[in-house]
């Protein structure tokens, strides 16, 4: 089950295309369950950018808003709720979940989490992580590595690499 995908995207568009092919991949999921995506990587190497280029390839207009103070955004589209999450300035897992973080975790509900990392309990339920790190040398460059952690992760990475 162990399935990744490794490239790299050479502009801020590539890694909003790249999140638009992520999107897509969710949508042909089946909605039994939820679908909890981690993003890992520095701060400016482009979570919030690759979470923009996968809502608005979904159809979100207008710009996002970045979860970094409310911790949380949600959006409805495609008739499906998908949440931003920010964990950056989360201080202890309780504060996850006064959030609220288990009952975001419904079926066909999308869970996209900056800064997953930080949080033993998003690493445990999280499908797929999405790790982003600088290429050096290269001011515009960004490496992703996206690694499946359960079987709906990987067939959304195969899916993906079409
Ligand atoms: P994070 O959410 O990881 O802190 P952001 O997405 O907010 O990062 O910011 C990434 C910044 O890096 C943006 O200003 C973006 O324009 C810039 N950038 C330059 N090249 C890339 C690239 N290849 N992919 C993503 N962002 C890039
Ligand atoms: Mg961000």
């Amino acid at each position: 089950m162990r399935e990744s995908l490794s490239l790299r995207t050479d502009s801020p568009e590539a890694t909003r295309e790249l999140g638009a092919k992520l999107g897509r991949a969710l949508l042909a999921e089946h909605r039994e369950q939820p679908i909890v995506v981690a993003l890992n990587g520095d701060l400016g190497a482009g979570k919030t950018t690759f979470v923009s280029g996968l809502l608005h390839g979904l159809g979100q207009r207008g710009a996002i808003k970045s979860p970094t103070y409310t911790l949380i955004e949600t959006y409805e589209l495609q008739g499906r709720q998908f949440h931003h999450l920010d964990l950056y300035r989360l201080n202890d897992a309780a504060e996850l979940e006064a959030l609220g973080f288990r009952d975001l975790l419904q079926p066909g509900a999308v869970v996209l989490i900056e800064w997953a990392e930080r949080a033993a309990e998003v690493r445990a339920v999280a499908d797929v992580r999405v790790g982003i790190t600088y290429v050096s040398g290269r001011d515009q460059g960004r490496q992703f590595e996206l690694t499946a952690s359960s079987e709906t992760g990987a067939a959304l990475v195969r899916t993906a690499s079409f």
